[in-house]
This record gives structure tokens, C-alpha cells and sequence, in this order.
């Protein structure tokens, strides 16, 4: 479901992304690790167009970017961030029915997907469909966020650190939601940035360790965790034990 081919990105004359080559199959939950500034969000911004590589190839759902329709290939591709940016002016079923809005779906059609996507993610009090977001907290916003991210059922969710701002109990028990999210969502494909360790170990399917804009090593949990590839890897998961 996503492709990159020997893909670099420059920003003036800074190479953040180094001849970057993976696969990633549909259905799979990817996380990303890596320090600050090792080119994550830059990858991740690559998937969905917000950022266009200096040379190579991406191919996301089976389409060459380079020939995409950005706007199109956005609403089948969900994007959750650590500033949801929900709009304060709108209840929260509103924020969820912006896209399906904008795409003329009919009103009965929005309202039972709004319906369900509050359920999906925990939110089913008839109560907080008609809350502004600040009346919720940090954690329930996320998963506004989340179910905004999913109205148009999209195969493929980018997560940018959605988590990071919270406290280390909402944190957790979105983890566990979002784990559970994907199990349910069966086929959908989640890639996941984080600098959180623990969190790429117990979410990912595969784990991509980055450094300095290349691939350390990508591979299962337990891979990275018990026979990390380089000493990097080493390191950072010397950082937890
Ligand atoms: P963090 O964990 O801190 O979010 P990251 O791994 O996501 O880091 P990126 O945000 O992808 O890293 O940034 C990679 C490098 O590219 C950094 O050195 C950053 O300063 C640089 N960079 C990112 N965006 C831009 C931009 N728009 N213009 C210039 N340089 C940029």
C-alpha cells in the first residue's frame, strides 16, 4: 500500500531523507521511531503530499505521486496529529462530519456515521456529540481527532505523535485503544510516528528505526528489541532495559 524507491529530501542543502527504499503492505501497523530530527515526520508527510521528495519514487494505493491528485488521494488517507485542531466553533459531531460535509454525503447518511464513529472510538454518550472540544479533555479530543481522521473509511491512517502531549494514563489507555482500533478496523493500514519506545514495541507489527533520514532497521518488535541490527538500534533500546 505504500512504496518508497530510493527516496531523498533535501531542504536547501540539508539532506534529511537519504536514499529511503521500504514496503509497507496493506493492513499492516507500522510504527516509526527514531531521535529528533531523524526524518519521521518528513516521511510521514511524504506519504500524504504535504511534502515532495528532492528525488525518487512514492507510490501510495497502487498511485505514483508524482501523477496523484493530492486532494484525492487525502480523503483516502487519514491523518491524526498531536495538535488535532478541532474547530472550536463546532460540536463534535460537526468536526466528525466535516469531510463527509464537503463530499454532499446526505444528512441521515453523516449522522449515522457519526454515530458510529463515536462509538469506534469510545465516545457513544449521546452527550459528547453535542459538546464543544473544550469541553472534553485532552484524551477524549485525541480520539475526536481519530474518528475525524476515519470518516471517510480510509484504508490508510498516518498518526504524527498523537499522544505526546498527554499524561502518561490517558497516554496508555489510548494505546491500548488505538491497538485495539486497528484489530477492528481489520485490513486498514496504520503508520504510526512516535519517539516513545515502549509505545513503537507494543503497537507496531514492524517497527522502522531511523537515523539520519535512512532506515536502521525495520523489522518486528521482537526483533528490534532482542537482535537490534546496528549499534544505534542497540543503543536506543539500551535507553529502556
Ligand atoms: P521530531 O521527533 O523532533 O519530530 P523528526 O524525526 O520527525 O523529528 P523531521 O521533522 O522529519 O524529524 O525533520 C528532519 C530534519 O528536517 C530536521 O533536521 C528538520 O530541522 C528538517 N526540516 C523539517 N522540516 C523542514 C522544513 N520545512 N524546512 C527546513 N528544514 C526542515
Amino acid at each position: 500500500i505504500i512504496k518508497f524507491n530510493h527516496v531523498n529530501k533535501k531542504f536547501g542543502k540539508n539532506e534529511v531523507i537519504k536514499d529511503l527504499s521500504f514496503s509497507i503492505n496493506e493492513g499492516e501497523f507500522i510504527t516509526v521511531l527514531g531521535s529528533s530530527g531523524s526524518g519521521k515526520t518528513t516521511t510521514l508527510k511524504m506519504i500524504n503530499g504535504l511534502e515532495t521528495p528532492t528525488a525518487g519514487q512514492i507510490i501510495v494505493n497502487n498511485e505514483d505521486l508524482k501523477n496523484a491528485n493530492l486532494v484525492e488521494l487525502r480523503r483516502h488517507i487519514g491523518y491524526v496529529v498531536q495538535s488535532i485542531g478541532l474547530f472550536p466553533h463546532m460540536t463534535i459531531s460537526q468536526n466528525i462530519a466535516v469531510t463527509p460535509k464537503l463530499l454532499g454525503w446526505d444528512q441521515k447518511k453523516i449522522d449515522l456515521k457519526v454515530k458510529d464513529l463515536l462509538e469506534i472510538v469510545g465516545l457513544d454518550n449521546e452527550e459528547y456529540a453535542k459538546r464543544y472540544p473544550t469541553q472534553l479533555s485532552g484524551g477524549q479530543q485525541q480520539r475526536v481527532g481519530v474518528a475525524r481522521a476515519l470518516s471517510t473509511n480510509p484504508p490508510l491512517m498516518l498518526f504524527d505523535e498523537p499522544f505526546s502531549a498527554l499524561d502518561a494514563i490517558t497516554r496508555q489507555n489510548l494505546q491500548h485503544e488505538v491497538k485495539a482500533l486497528h484489530q477492528k478496523l481489520a485490513k486498514k493500514t496504520f503508520f504510526f510516528v512516535t519517539h516513545d519506545i515502549n509505545e513503537a514495541l507494543y503497537l507496531g507489527d514492524r517497527v522502522m528505526v531511523m537515523n539520519h533520514g535512512q532506515i536502521e532497521q525495520f523489522d518486528t518488535p521482537d526483533k528490534v528489541a532482542n537482535h537490534p541490527a546496528t549499534k544505534y538500534v542497540k543503543d536506543l533500546i539500551g535507553t529502556i532495559r
